[in-house]
């Protein structure tokens, strides 16, 4: 792989968390975070942007021919994180603790995201 120099961007969403889509083919679609990409600034999100990729059966790789499912990247831009206290899809707000651990927290209700 050539090496790339790139900013890796502060995306604030982590795997495991709970998205909205906002935009695109998946739009008003929520689920989980699968992966984060923070050098392209993408996410993958459970059953959003699902891509179709046909396959050829190839028998010495054990690959059966067909049509594959899987979930494509999304620019994080188009995905607003889901706040487990209200529910709601909302901005990120970072907040530092007393103990100086820095955490995030939900825009409207002020909760704070546990990780
Ligand atoms: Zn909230």
């Amino acid at each position: 792989m050539t090496e790339q120099r790139q900013t890796k961007m502060n995306i604030g969403i982590r795997r495991g968390d709970t998205v909205q889509v906002m935009a695109g083919r998946s739009k008003g679609r929520s689920g989980k975070v699968l992966s984060v990409d923070p050098w392209k600034g993408t996410v993958t999100v459970e059953h959003a942007n699902i891509i179709k990729r046909h396959t050829r059966p190839n028998p010495s790789k054990n690959v059966k021919g067909g049509i594959l499912e899987k979930e494509a990247p999304i620019n994080v831009s188009n995905v607003m994180l889901v706040c487990p206290a209200c529910g709601k899809h909302t901005r990120i707000g970072h907040n530092r603790l007393p103990d100086g651990t820095r955490v995030r927290t939900c825009r409207r209700c002020n909760g704070t995201f546990e990780n």
